[in-house]
């Protein structure tokens, strides 16, 4: 139906007669003549009707509305240029030529669009309604193929390194990755239920029983949550898993992934090796376990320097075994009180009593406005000083706690703080880095027993696995790795137990009694029975990847028909309810009865 697409005709081709199809972009009439900028998924090509070249093509031109698909057949002819009209384009790849049609058939007719692509939209449903629509926007397009780029990467760099792609199953049985399932009634079997798999997590680690040594898997897996902003109950990950390796072998091979990955998306180079942290250490420089350190205004520890202050709140905390933390948000002494009750309900709410503060206005402390400041030594100003390195016009905030809190109520108020300053703006750096040692289990207050703070096939270090195996619980670290940039953690991953042993430790450890065990995990425990090799593997959020890759804020923008924040696909309107027969033959008895709109709108 075409010679060329719509952003391949250059001067060369000046006089060469082509064939376009695609959809009007825009329509201009200029005294008569109309141009049209038609468009294709490649780009534009202007397009003109004069009636000297073709009078059935011109007068059919003024019919010719946004979105109609048109095939438009004429000569390649170099746009005028003449002393004081320039009618080339340098923004257009096509810009400095036109097509003079002398054949227009109008293929399909389009009626009035719900609304311009050419425009933002800010409601989002309406955009995901007409979903089709949306993705004609060229930079939805443009995503759409970064997406594929990224990924064929991915499957490139793997299958070069001697991984296979397998697949596993989407009906399968529930898998511990910390979020509730999505369960599939199962017709032949009543009262079973599949559930749809949070990860592929126990099939790979059957795969590396199983001998194949290397697998990956771009594998969509769903997580019942509540939704975020950047979460989808279902979305898409590069799930890998190998034999015969450590941690350094697994973080080697993302890094030359990741780095082929945004070379072929951003056509930058990623220098490797990425840095490593531990988790202690990034938590205490930076209050997160998937630091952003472009902006600078590390936290620092002020807990020797202010055990005997006046100030209670701050020796009081010291005095119970908790730490004293500050960040230097350098410039920003003139926050404003709006943001300053922001930040403090920001502490509150991540657990903090309130938000301590100096606004140091001067160099004198005399000049620093804060409750707290008289109540402290010189020495304890001039250490503040030193520590902080602060200078006229900085603010100083404050948290106090027990180690883990204090870290984390403070690395949250940087990130804050940060974005009030705008410290990122127009930043296109890629920080790229590794999160290790992370903690293998954390205390669950509300349950009242460990849980697994990665998943419970994860391997502790070496030196903890003996306490793991004697119920010695604190304090064991895990062979675990995450993989952020910028801030967003992009995947994670760990050495596994291979050994039953080691594995029914695990569970007793995470107060899983040995029946339960040996019904739920059975597979696994016998598995490992049979010469199962050491093994390791990573996950990484694909939809999260391109969404960096692309520059974009949400994951919405780069897969192609997400859900919304009420978990519902709303062009197909799903999800959607379910005839009584169905539910009949899923031997389900359906007792929701949908309330009266007003009832809801009361509530
Ligand atoms: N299954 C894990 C997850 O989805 C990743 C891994 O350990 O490989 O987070």
């Amino acid at each position: 139906m075409r010679t060329h697409h719509c952003n391949e005709i250059r001067p060369a081709h000046i006089g060469e007669t082509v064939t376009l199809i695609g959809w009007v972009n825009t329509v201009r009439d200029q005294g008569g003549v109309i141009f049209i900028d038609l468009r294709d998924r490649e780009g534009i090509t202007q397009c003109v009707f004069r009636s000297e070249i073709s009078p059935e093509a011109a007068e059919l031109s003024h019919k010719l509305r946004s979105e109609d698909v048109i095939q438009v057949t004429g000569k390649v002819e170099e746009r005028l240029k003449t002393d004081d009209v320039d009618t080339k384009n340098d923004k257009l790849e096509t810009g400095a030529i036109e097509v003079a049609a002398s054949q227009l058939t109008i293929v399909n007719k389009s009626e009035v669009l719900p609304f311009q692509l050419d425009k933002e939209l800010s409601n989002e449903d309406l955009r995901l309604k007409h979903r089709y629509l949306d993705l004609r926007r060229p930079r939805l397009t443009n995503n759409l193929r970064q997406r594929h780029i990224i990924t064929k990467a991915a499957r490139d760099h793997l299958s070069d390194e001697g991984f296979i792609e397998v697949e596993t199953p989407i009906l399968s049985k529930a898998t511990p990755e910390g979020a509730r399932d999505f369960l599939v009634p199962s017709r032949i079997n009543p009262g079973k239920f599949y559930a749809l798999p949070q990860a592929p997590q126990q099939y790979k680690q059957m795969l590396m029983v199983a001998g194949v040594e290397k697998y990956f898997q771009v594998a969509r897996c769903f997580r019942d949550e509540d939704l975020r902003a950047d979460r989808q109950p279902e979305f898409t990950q590069i799930d890998i898993e190998a034999s015969f390796v450590d941690d350094n072998d697994i973080i080697e091979l993302i890094e030359g992934m990741l780095s082929s990955m945004f070379e072929e998306a951003r056509g930058v180079k990623v220098p490797t090796p990425f840095e490593r942290l531990t988790w202690k250490d990034a938590m205490n420089r930076f209050g997160s376990d998937k630091p952003e350190r472009r902006i600078g205004m590390e936290m620092v520890d002020l807990t020797e320097e202010l055990k005997d202050c006046e100030f209670r709140v701050f020796s009081g905390t010291v005095a119970s075994g908790g730490v004293v933390k500050a960040i230097n948000a350098k410039g920003f002494a003139g926050i404003s009180v709006g943001q300053v009750d922001k930040l403090t309900k920001l502490a509150q709410e991540a657990g903090a009593k309130g938000l301590a503060y100096i606004q140091a206005r001067d160099t004198d402390r005399s000049t620093w406005r804060s409750p707290f400041v008289k109540r402290m030594t010189d020495e304890e100003v001039e250490a503040l000083r030193t520590k902080l390195n602060i200078e006229p016009g900085d603010l100083i905030l404050f948290a106090a706690d027990k180690w883990e809190p204090a870290c984390d109520v403070l690395g949250r108020i940087r990130l804050e703080v940060a974005d009030y300053q705008n410290l990122l703006e127009g930043n296109d750096d890629l920080d790229f880095l590794w999160v290790t040692e992370f903690p293998l289990l954390a205390y669950d207050e509300e349950e009242g027993r460990h849980v697994a703070v990665h998943h419970p096939f994860t391997r502790p270090l070496k030196e903890d696995e003996e306490k793991l195996r004697n119920g010695e619980l604190d304090g064991l670290r895990a062979q675990a790795y995450d993989v952020v940039l910028n801030g967003y953690e992009l995947g994670g991953g760990s050495i596994r137990i291979h050994e039953a042993d080691l594995q029914s430790s695990m569970f007793k450890a995470l107060g899983i009694s040995d029946e339960e065990a040996n019904t739920e995990f059975a597979h696994i425990l016998d598995a490992f029975k049979f010469g199962a090799p050491p093994h390791g593997g990573i996950a990484l959020g694909l939809d999260r990847v391109v969404m960096l890759a692309c520059k974009e804020d949400s994951i919405r923008e780069v897969i192609a028909f997400p859900k919304n924040n009420k978990g519902a696909e709303i062009m197909t309107s799903s999800p959607g309810t379910a005839t009584s027969t169905a539910l009949r033959d899923l031997r389900i008895k359906s007792t929701y009865v949908e309330k009266p709109k007003t009832e809801e709108a009361a509530e």
